[in-house]
């Protein structure tokens, strides 16, 4: 069975980018970006707030129970929280620095043959989650050639060929 890695930005966007997707290929790992605790006594962001919460660490444990939940409904499992901090509560850099070395190690240990990095178009957790995710999941996945390997990306799953499958595409409809 393929193993399939989602990097997914927040807690809830590999289900609601991706759920469908998942549903139809049982047992995808999803590695959360922005999963780590802010700490005691940070009260809520205004989303937060606006969703009911008090502190930043109430919706944290909230939405990973959530998605936990959700994960499991689509057989689908979730892996230790990356632990980087929601935009929200990124002081003073409002960066997720490091983050490449994160996900570099992620590849190296599970090897995954597929990676899905839901994008979002506009967040800037979403951006700074794909950038990386792309950048790294190519060159690896084009040292581990396999006709199913693939990156998708977005609400949409866009997929970013790489340079082997591009060539053997072309040899098809050339010969
Ligand atoms: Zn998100």
């Amino acid at each position: 069975m393929p193993v399939t890695l989602v990097i997914s930005p927040h807690y809830d966007d590999a289900v609601m980018s991706c759920g469908h997707w998942l549903h139809m290929n049982p047992g995808a790992i999803v590695a959360t970006v922005c999963s780590g605790l802010a700490g005691p006594g940070i009260s809520a962001g205004a989303w937060d707030k606006g969703s009911g919460f008090t502190t930043a660490d109430q919706a944290t444990a909230a939405r990973q129970a959530e998605d936990l939940a959700a994960l499991r409904v689509l057989d689908a499992k979730q892996c230790p929280p990356l632990g980087f901090l929601d935009r929200e509560y990124q002081y003073p850099a409002r960066t997720l620095a490091g983050l490449e070395v994160s996900i570099g190690a992620f590849l190296d240990v599970l090897k995954p043959d597929r990676c899905l990095v839901p994008l979002g178009v506009k967040h800037p957790d979403h951006i700074q989650t794909a950038r990386p995710a792309v950048a790294l999941w190519l060159p690896a996945k084009a040292l581990r050639q396999s006709s199913m390997r693939t990156c998708l990306t977005g609400s949409c799953m866009k997929r970013i060929t790489t340079p082997c499958e591009t060539t053997r595409s072309q040899q098809k409809a050339s010969g």
